[in-house]
């Protein structure tokens, strides 16, 4: 059984953050930018519930960068940890990295986005997930469901 609040952080442990309602889904992306901005070959995000998300420890150490053209990315300004990602226009939606997590979300990834881009050095697994070579289309979507 999962427990709410979940609970999750950076590598450091400044920012601390509490997600207090279960998660509506969470996708692989593979674009280019996840893998720039984690280091590796892709990022796992899910979406939080409007209103459950908050930080509550280090607000003052959260950095965020908006690229312009997707979702706002946000990490600790100390270790560099990614934490959350927010809509560009909608505050209130809100994604938080799977890997920020503390314990079992209870959620599992339902899609792969971005698969056009998937590092060539690490092949899609085949777990039966849907794919997309791009951007997940929004009927495939959770309901304002996070990208990039
Ligand atoms: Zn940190
Ligand atoms: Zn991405």
């Amino acid at each position: 059984m999962t427990a709410f609040p979940l609970t999750g952080g950076c590598v450091c442990g400044g920012v601390r953050f509490e997600v207090s309602a279960p998660l509506l889904g969470a996708l692989y992306c593979h674009c280019k930018r996840c893998q720039r901005r984690t280091g590796s070959a892709y990022s796992v995000t899910a979406l939080t519930a409007p209103g459950s998300f908050r930080v509550v420890q280090g607000e003052e150490l959260v950095r965020s960068w908006a690229p312009g053209d997707g979702w706002v990315k946000s990490f600790c300004a100390d270790c560099g940890g990614h934490v959350f990602t927010t809509h560009p226009e909608d505050s209130k939606r809100i994604s938080v990295r799977m890997g920020a997590l503390d314990e079992d979300p209870g959620i599992r990834p339902s899609a792969h986005q971005f698969t056009a881009y998937a590092a060539p050095w690490d092949p899609i697994p085949d777990d039966g997930l849907p794919r997309f070579p791009e951007r997940l289309p929004e009927r495939a979507r959770p309901p304002g469901s996070s990208t990039g």
